[in-house]
């Protein structure tokens, strides 16, 4: 990997205006928090479940993409050259008339609040509790941008600029919120944008460009661009990996990419055009560390739902936990009482189809190969299965999924430091337990990653998370909480070490939009 740089310092502490609340604060009948574990009777569940039915079920109205995929470097010149068209006029608009977009752009993605969310569960198979969250937080998204583009005219005594085509080629395990943000942001910063969907999600970008583009087309009398200027400052397009994404990725009028996915990618586009800024958020190999002094039944809710959300498919996912002390020690009363309630815990979830709404872990969005595959079926000298996976053949056929998506949680005891599940990334539904006999013991361990994404500390002894805080290498650095599901303005997200390429701002977080500009002092962010 990248040299480690830290990347906590930065001009700017808040944008000028913030929002008074995010949409996660707002109140909203039917919102599904913690649906799972409330009574049937409860009116807020029942109307969450009314409403969620009806994107799940056979009359879901979920309908697939549209637009076309194509291969035709042609045409994938025409709609670069289109960008290009428009992008002076985009750029002229002030940043409060961008800003004014954006706003607009976060109700309409409220308004397609149902067919988003049916999407994301119909293509890669997310479950209505883990989508409907992420349709807040493209909003929140939409809404923090805003803020950030009147923030950007002038810092320290530089000027921003808007500059150019920015390419956003997001991944297909957070289909609407990734997407979304890195649209919002690039527009917000007055570039035009390419938005290039992840080949397993289409609909979901396509919907989501449709929400902005919606939102384009409404604002263009008040910022004086024609309609069909104004919804062309964004546009979808379809091109598969390989050659065609190559030569889109390629392209000399394309002159800065926003990508999440895998460190090699990054890397790769890097390498294909050494000149042009790549900023990437990347891969991740996180831990949750466990203390004893933690409140321990707080912290196994939170290392499953950090290890199985979305069967784990998230960089940000906690894939290992480090018990310290007498939690590893199974000859200790905490010890054995943390390994059998995390045991069930992971037994208990209830794995199907994200169709059915009784789903709490869905299938993974692709058949699981390569490391996955390795992680999922076979085990390291040392190691045991707690919990072994299976693959669920009957259940898939049911469902009518390819069986080699469905699997159920996989809990490895006794992952050996510097082995392959210690340090790689799998993505996917399995937890490899490691053990510690001290605090520092347990940092070490969880910083010999080369990545340096997420990580949490369970612990109620306010020096250990001193401790922990001052030393751990991760962006996201989460203390007796679950270590995904990071809050746009709260918890801005991204990553430090191998997680990150490029000036590395924090997406939901101050310096997102004005690192996609041009300062005037040749500083890459403020
Ligand atoms: N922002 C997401 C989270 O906090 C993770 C995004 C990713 O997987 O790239 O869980």
């Amino acid at each position: 990997p990248d040299a480690v740089v830290p990347r906590r310092v930065s001009r700017f502490d808040v944008p000028a205006s913030r929002p008074a609340a995010t949409a996660h604060d707002a109140a909203r009948p039917g919102s599904p928090t913690g649906f799972h574990n409330a009574t049937d009777t409860d009116p807020a569940v029942a109307a969450h479940r009314e409403w969620a039915a009806r994107l799940v079920g056979p009359d879901s109205g979920f309908v697939p993409v549209r637009t076309p995929e194509t291969t035709d470097t042609g045409q994938i010149d025409a709609v670069v050259a289109r960008a290009v068209e428009v992008r002076e006029q985009w750029a002229a608009v002030p940043a409060a008339g961008r800003a004014r977009v954006l706003r607009e752009a976060a109700r309409q993605l409220e308004l397609r609040r149902g067919d988003l969310v049916a999407a994301a569960v119909h293509e890669p198979g997310k479950t209505v509790a883990e989508t409907d969250p992420e349709v807040t937080e493209a909003i929140d998204f939409a809404a923090y941008y805003a803020a950030a583009a009147e923030a950007l005219d002038t810092v320290d005594g530089a000027d921003f600029a808007p500059e150019g085509v920015t390419l956003v080629t997001p991944p297909w395990n957070f289909p609407v919120a990734i997407p979304i943000g890195g649209v919002l942001a690039a527009l917000a910063a007055g570039s035009t944008v390419l938005a290039k969907p992840a080949p397993p999600t289409p609909r979901c970008y396509e919907l989501a460009v449709e929400a902005v583009q919606a939102a384009l087309e409404a604002v263009a009398p008040e910022i004086g661009l024609p309609a069909d200027v104004a919804r062309d400052a964004v546009q979808l397009l379809r091109v598969p990996d390989g050659e065609a994404g190559k030569h889109l990725v390629t392209h000399p009028a394309v002159s800065r990419v926003v990508l999440t996915g895998a460190l090699e990618t990054a890397q790769m586009f890097s390498r294909w055009n050494p000149e042009r800024p790549v900023l990437a958020e990347t891969s991740g190999k996180n831990a949750l560390v466990v203390t004893p002094s933690a409140d321990l039944d707080l912290a196994v809710a939170d290392v499953v739902r950090s290890a199985f959300g979305h069967a784990g498919q998230k960089c940000s996912a906690s894939s290992l936990v480090i018990l310290v002390g007498s939690v590893g020690d199974e000859k200790t009363v905490t010890g054995e009482r943390f390994r059998r309630q995390l045991v069930d815990a992971v037994r208990s979830l209830a794995v199907g189809p994200a169709t059915s709404l009784s789903t709490v872990m869905g299938p993974l969005t692709e058949p699981a190969t390569g490391k996955l595959h390795r992680a999922l079926t076979s085990l390291e000298p040392g190691e045991r299965w707690l919990v072994e996976p299976r693959r669920l053949d009957d259940v898939a056929d049911a469902a009518g999924i390819d069986p080699d998506r469905l699997w159920s949680p996989g809990l490895r005891d006794g992952v050996a430091p510097g082995s392959f599940f210690h340090l790689t990334e799998v993505f996917g539904p399995v937890l490899g337990i490691l053990r510690a006999a001290t605090l520092e013991e347990a940092i070490e361990l969880q910083n010999a990653v080369s990545y340096g994404l997420t990580g949490g500390i369970h612990s109620l002894d306010a020096d250990e998370i001193a401790t922990w805080l001052d030393r751990v290498e991760v962006g996201n650095a989460y203390v007796n909480r679950h270590i995904t599901g990071a809050i746009v303005q709260r918890q801005s997200f991204g990553g430090w070490k191998g997680s990150v390429v490029g000036p590395g701002a924090k997406a939901g977080g101050p310096n997102y939009v004005a690192q996609l500009g041009r300062w005037s002092d040749g500083a890459d962010v403020p």
